[in-house]
Formats: C-alpha cells, sequence, structure tokens
C-alpha cells in the first residue's frame, strides 16, 4: 500500500476559524484521518515535521516574519493549499490596506506600535505560489472534502469559476432583491452552493470574484437599491479589497 500523504496545517493572520471548521467534521473527520498522515497542526498537536506532502494554510500574510514563514512552509511542501478567505484574497484583512498603515498601527497599538512591524495584508499568492484555493470565511465545508478527496486519489480538482447566482437561481431561491436587501452573488465565486440566500441571507461576497466581474454593472446595482457609491465600493471591499486595489 502506498504511503499515506504526509499532510501540516498552518495559521497567519486570521481568527482560526477555518482550522476549527476542519474541527468540525465530525461525521467525515476519521475518514479523513484514515487517509492521510497530519504530521503538523499548530492547534491539534506538538509534533513538527521537516517536509510534508500538502500543507494546508490559513489566513493573510501581514508581517515580515509571515513572509518568511510562507516562504519556508513553500520550500518544505510539494502541494500549497489556501484556505479561506484571509489566505485566498486578503480576506476581511484587506480592509487594513485601504487605510494609511500608521494611523492602522497607532489606532490598533498606540505608543507601543514600533513594537509590531506590520505590512499591508497580503494573500498568499501575492508571495508564493499558490496551488489551489479553499474559499469562503470560514473555509466552505464542502469545497474542503472535495479538494481533500481529489488530492488523495490524485485527480486535478477542479474550482468553480461561475456566480453566486447562477447555483442560487438553479436552487429557486427568491432572489433577496425582492425583498429589499442587497447581495453581492452577480460577481461573487460560487461554490457554496449558494448558501447564504439559502437561508433568505444576502452574499457578503466571502468567496470572493469570479473572474472578470462586472464590477460598474454591480455598482449601478448596488447604488439603485440604496447605497452611495462610496458604500457600494466598501461593501464589495469587504473581503476582496486586494484584487479591488484600483478598480474603482
Ligand atoms: S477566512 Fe474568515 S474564518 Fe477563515 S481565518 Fe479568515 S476571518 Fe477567520
Ligand atoms: S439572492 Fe443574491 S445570489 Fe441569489 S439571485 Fe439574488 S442576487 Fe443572485
Ligand atoms: S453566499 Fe456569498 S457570503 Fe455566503 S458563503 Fe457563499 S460566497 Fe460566502
Amino acid at each position: 500500500m502506498a504511503e499515506k500523504p504526509r499532510v501540516a496545517i498552518f495559521d497567519f493572520t486570521g481568527c482560526e476559524g477555518c482550522e476549527l471548521n476542519q474541527l468540525n467534521f465530525e461525521d467525515q473527520l476519521l475518514d479523513i484521518l484514515a487517509h492521510v498522515d497530519i504530521v503538523e497542526w499548530r492547534e491539534a498537536m506538538d509534533d513538527r515535521a521537516a517536509e510534508y506532502d500538502i500543507a494546508f494554510v490559513e489566513g493573510s500574510l501581514s508581517t515580515p516574519d509571515c513572509i518568511t514563514r510562507i516562504n519556508d512552509i513553500r520550500r518544505r511542501t510539494k502541494v500549497l493549499v489556501a484556505l479561506g478567505a484571509c489566505a485566498v484574497q486578503g480576506g476581511i484583512n484587506g480592509m487594513k490596506n485601504t487605510q494609511a498603515i500608521e494611523e492602522v498601527r497607532e489606532e490598533v497599538y498606540g505608543e507601543d506600535k514600533y513594537l509590531f512591524p506590520t505590512l499591508p495584508a497580503l494573500a498568499l499568492h501575492e508571495v508564493v505560489k499558490v496551488d489551489y484555493n479553499v474559499r469562503g470565511c470560514p473555509m466552505t465545508q464542502i469545497e474542503f472534502l472535495k479538494l481533500f478527496t481529489s488530492l488523495v486519489m490524485g485527480k486535478q480538482p477542479i474550482e468553480p469559476d461561475h456566480a453566486v447566482c447562477v447555483d442560487c437561481k438553479l436552487k429557486e431561491n427568491e432572489c433577496v432583491y425582492e425583498r429589499g436587501m442587497i447581495c453581492l452573488g452577480p460577481v461573487t465565486r460560487a461554490g457554496c452552493d449558494a448558501q447564504c440566500p439559502s437561508v433568505g441571507q444576502y452574499c457578503t461576497g466571502c468567496r470572493g470574484l469570479v473572474t472578470n466581474p462586472n464590477l460598474s454593472g454591480m455598482e449601478e446595482i448596488l447604488v439603485e437599491h440604496g447605497l452611495s457609491v462610496d458604500e457600494a465600493w466598501k461593501r464589495l471591499e469587504l473581503y476582496n479589497a486586494n484584487d479591488l486595489e484600483g478598480a474603482r
């Protein structure tokens, strides 16, 4: 029998919600553990390893130390998977990049700001090669399981690149715009099975943008539904500030 893949899990700047979501697999966790050797995972064990077949990495990169560490992880792993919005597209941490960095440091650390070196929050792909993404905030469990199964079986995972609206329509949900809400489904990448609109909530764009999103059309819809242009862009930037830099 072939050796099991050595898997390591790392975290950078984020809330660790994506890692917790992995521990929440309940029914599938034992099956997952049967197919891999977890060799490093700070949140669940003390062991360390020199090399890995697959590294799952949560969080964005926001300090000089993060840059050193992600380069080291990239060097040690065959496959690197970005886990969750912070890692895939900078996520909610990217909002920091829309402010003057010195003002952010002062606001958070006050006169101790020089003790805490900081950088603009970067997605992993902005620093190292990322092989695959598991999107969402927290990461979408069904997408993680599909990717995990593909990697263990040696198959090429498929990443969706159509809008949440497509899946939402296929599920015959009532559009939340009909109920006076605003929703970023038209420009947001599917793969969550239109999770939020399926329970009557609007999409906040946590899975990132589709390729070539119609941003002017999205802005027009948001403004038609009562937001100012500035509010519309702030809404779009919530999870996607890095990808939208210079797009206004
Ligand atoms: S993507 Fe969301 S849940 Fe995951 S670490 Fe970032 S903030 Fe937390
Ligand atoms: S609820 Fe949102 S995702 Fe669903 S169709 Fe309307 S705009 Fe699209
Ligand atoms: S519907 Fe939108 S906000 Fe909700 S999980 Fe999917 S991408 Fe994220």
